[in-house]
Order: structure tokens, then C-alpha cells, then sequence
């Protein structure tokens, strides 16, 4: 029997993964059903104005690291909007409607509407445009280049321990090689963020890794 559905939406190929990837993994091989929706296009052009990656290869990281959350491409949605120019935009709002209104999400997770990257940010505003009807939305918390802009929302709220599914989720995000490729050139310990903010969140809770979000709304039923 099904334990209840999470949608998370990410604006790039790897954030579900970098924030939310040890909770879907937990959450998808405990009965719950996912669903992820992918808003950018995956092309990444580098600071030499070069395509260094194209959809296409996003698009099979993504499903190589989609196996290690026990997630496959029936779990997957993708929009397709042209990466750093995602939108504010009524279609993408719509569409997320329409995912909502069929998949019925009990809890929703995106990004910060804090966030410094525009894709981020305009990806947080659809999201919550979209979901206003939801009574659990979730925002996860900003990860290294980008940041949240606003200091009341730094301190995350909602705590998921992932210590059984860190190395699952580490060994997805090993399966964006662009990314690493890109952040190793530009001599960011980006992984190292990733991991160590995970081990800090999970001493916060009393356990070895945890996964935090603010949250935008949340029902409790007593
Ligand atoms: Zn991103």
C-alpha cells in the first residue's frame, strides 16, 4: 500500500538530487510514490561562452543517478526552459498545475523563493504559484555558488534524517560528471559542501546526515 506522494522541482538537473536526494530515496523505497519535475533544459554554456554540456547528457546523468534513488524516467518530468532564463511564467505555473492536479502531492519540495540564483528563484515563485491549494510545500535550503539572500529563512525548520541513504544520494550526485568536471575546474570543493552540510545538519537532529527545508506551509493532523 502506498504511503503518500512527494513531488519535488528543481530548476537544473541536479539540484532534486543535491537537496532532496537522500528524502526521495528514503521516501521512494519506504511505499511512497515520487514524482520530479525538471524545469531547465540542462545546457550549460561555461565563462568561455562554449556549450559544455547539452541536454542529452544532462538528461542520462540524470537517469543514472535517478537509479541510485530507486527513481527510473517514469518518476521523471521535464520542461525543457532554456537554463539561466527560466521564467516567472504562467505556462510553467500551469503546468505544474496540471501535475498536481493528476499526481495529488501530499508534500511538495522546491526552492527557496530566497535564493540568489534566478533559475532558483523563479523556480520557488512557479512553484508556489502553482501549489497554493497544497497544504505542505517545503523550500530546501540554498547549496554553494548559490545562497539564500535573506537571513530570517537561513535557519532551516524541518529536519529528514538520510544517514541510511547519504551514500546512495552522494554516489547519484557522482553521476553528474559535468558538474563535478565544471566545479573542479573552477577549483570549488563542491561535493565537500555538499557532504559537510549534511553531517552539520544531521548533528543538529542527533544523527550522522540529515536533509533540512524551511517550511513555506505545513499541516499538522492531530
Ligand atoms: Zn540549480
Amino acid at each position: 500500500m502506498k504511503k503518500g506522494k512527494i513531488m519535488a522541482i528543481g530548476a537544473h538537473f541536479d539540484d532534486v538530487e543535491i537537496n532532496c536526494g537522500g528524502t526521495l530515496a528514503i521516501a521512494q523505497s519506504s511505499g511512497y510514490d515520487v514524482i520530479v519535475i525538471v524545469i531547465g533544459d540542462g545546457v550549460y554554456i561555461d565563462r568561455n561562452k562554449k556549450i559544455s554540456r547539452n541536454s542529452s547528457i544532462a538528461k542520462k546523468e540524470c537517469l543514472k543517478a535517478f537509479k541510485y534513488l530507486n527513481l527510473n524516467k517514469k518518476n521523471l518530468i521535464t520542461l525543457n526552459y532554456k537554463e539561466t532564463k527560466i521564467p516567472f511564467d504562467v505556462k510553467i505555473i500551469k503546468k505544474i498545475e496540471q501535475t498536481i492536479t493528476f499526481f495529488k502531492p501530499d508534500l511538495i519540495l522546491t526552492h527557496s523563493p530566497h535564493d540568489s540564483h534566478q533559475d532558483h528563484y523563479n523556480t520557488s515563485r512557479n512553484v508556489l504559484a502553482a501549489s497554493r491549494y497544497n497544504n505542505n510545500v517545503l523550500a530546501w535550503e540554498s547549496i554553494f555558488p548559490s545562497k539564500l539572500i535573506k537571513n530570517e529563512i537561513s535557519q532551516p525548520n524541518i529536519y529528514i534524517d538520510i544517514s541510511n541513504c547519504q551514500e546512495q544520494k552522494i554516489n547519484a550526485i557522482k553521476c553528474y560528471q559535468s558538474q563535478i568536471k565544471k566545479f573542479n575546474s573552477y577549483k570549488m570543493a563542491w561535493l565537500d559542501a555538499i557532504i559537510s552540510r549534511s553531517r552539520y545538519r544531521g548533528v543538529e537532529i542527533g544523527c550522522k546526515h540529515a536533509e533540512a527545508f524551511y517550511a513555506i506551509k505545513y499541516k499538522i493532523t492531530l
